[in-house]
């Protein structure tokens, strides 16, 4: 058998969830069979004809021609402003249903998707499995460090716990933990002997984290999976020195689906064949190849509510360099976090986000940090302390934090037992509250 064919468990599962996963396996045949560049171009032409007829919204702009660029950037505001006109007017799946995406802003926002975006979600997950992991999804045991109390909720019922077992999945939470939990969750994967470990970037560094502290070999799986968090290159290194494997980093959202993923030379391959990208300049312009701009997404499959030319609140580049690992796929780079992880000066400059995080490298009586922007001249650090206080490390970050925010920004500091997640369960190093 070879290692991506999906197992008998697996086929049992896909046969319970045929209604849902009716166009999972054409997807899956398709992405195997098909030039991703094709796909995207056939996708994204039926996606417009089709809003051109069904959608009140999206048809306003698209009398002309269908062209793409034609379509006025898609922000959260104007989806909870537009929400009934968003939503097209013909369904083409066989079900809807409601999903909603906190993000940084903690503001929420509901979409509609249907079972045609989330079987091409999936379907594109696991392309990227076979493709660039070289093993299928659920073909092999895996461990999942998952966050959100929103899909963990459910994790008790026994149609799930039946659909985990068939998917080769064992879920651990990671909502809230303490070191004791940690301790707990490294036996649990020592036995469990997973292939590969997946979870949120933060829980997959935290778990790293604790082995580190008390000295434990983790098992070794053969590759490590991040996701759902911004994996910054200081998580990256504690995890992969801990697990002993590579991390994969992959990128995604509650909003569109599956983006992109990283491949074995360290690059992330986009997903056109679900998304389509663009990189905008602060004016709406495409900016040109290679420059930083702001990632405008346009998912291909959504036919319920599209999601045309969404503004997901990330910041990066593209390249359509030739890439040694072999794949077509562009090319995005310097991906950065929300917009909203930057930090904002009185003159409209944005200070990036890592600046601040780089400034709590290897200081090791830190636990956890969390650096809020409260106004202009105010700056709130939050520590949970793994040992006593550092106060020189202080002086040293309150120093650096004035030369870029001004020598007379107030830096505050609370030493504290937690630091909250969002409703997402997603940890943030960096927030800023400003207008928020
Ligand atoms: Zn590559």
């Amino acid at each position: 058998m070879r290692r991506y064919d999906h197992t008998l468990k697996f086929q049992v599962y896909l046969f319970l969830k045929r209604r849902y996963y009716q166009n999972y396996r054409n997807a899956i045949c398709k992405l195997a069979n098909t030039d991703p560049l094709v796909l995207s171009r056939e996708h994204l032409r039926q996606l417009l004809s089709f809003v051109s007829a069904h959608n009140k919204y999206y048809a306003l702009y698209l009398c002309k021609n269908h062209e793409l660029n034609n379509l006025p950037i898609l922000t959260k505001d104007i989806i909870r402003r537009q929400f009934k006109e968003l939503q097209s007017t013909k369904q083409i799946a066989a079900t809807t249903y409601k999903n909603s995406s906190g993000g940084s802003t903690g503001k929420p926002v509901t979409m509609i998707q249907d079972t045609n975006y989330n079987s091409w979600s999936e379907a594109t997950q696991e392309y990227y499995f076979r493709e660039f992991l070289g093993v299928g999804k659920n073909a092999v045991k895996s461990v999942w460090l998952w966050g959100s109390e929103r899909d963990l909720s459910k994790i008790n019922s026994w149609r799930t716990k039946v659909g985990l077992y068939l998917q080769n999945q064992l879920f651990l939470n990671t909502f809230e933990t303490s070191d004791q939990y940690w301790l707990e969750y490294i036996e649990r994967i020592r036995s469990y002997r997973p292939y590969y470990v997946a979870g949120y970037a933060g829980s997959l560094y935290q778990i790293a984290r604790v082995a580190r502290k008390y000295n434990i070999c983790l098992y070794k799986p053969k590759f490590v999976y991040s996701a759902a968090e911004m994996l910054r290159d200081f998580m990256r290194k504690e995890i992969e020195e801990q697990f002993n494997a590579k991390v994969y980093d992959y990128y995604g959202s509650r909003e569109v689906g599956a983006i992109a993923g990283e491949c074995s030379a360290g690059r992330r391959h986009v997903f056109i064949m679900n998304n389509a990208i663009e990189i905008l300049s602060d004016a709406d312009r495409p900016v040109n190849d290679g420059e930083d701009g702001r990632i405008i997404i346009t998912n291909l499959h959504n036919y319920a509510m599209p999601m045309i030319r969404y503004d997901i609140g990330d910041t990066g580049a593209m390249s359509f360099d030739r890439c040694v690992c072999g794949s077509s796929l562009p090319i995005i780079e310097r991906l950065t976090g929300r917009v909203t992880d930057h930090f904002r000066l009185k003159d409209g400059n944005l200070v990036h986000g890592e600046f601040f995080t780089h400034l709590f490298y290897f200081r090791d009586w830190v636990k956890q940090f969390q650096i809020a922007q409260i106004d202009y001249d105010h700056v709130r650090i939050s520590v949970v302390p793994d040992s006593k206080v550092d106060e020189r490390d202080v002086a040293d970050i309150n120093v650096n934090i004035r030369t870029v925010m001004g020598k007379d920004c107030a830096v505050e500091w609370l030493y504290v037992d937690q630091i909250e997640k969002t409703p997402q369960g997603k940890f943030l190093f960096t927030r800023c509250l400003i207008d928020e």
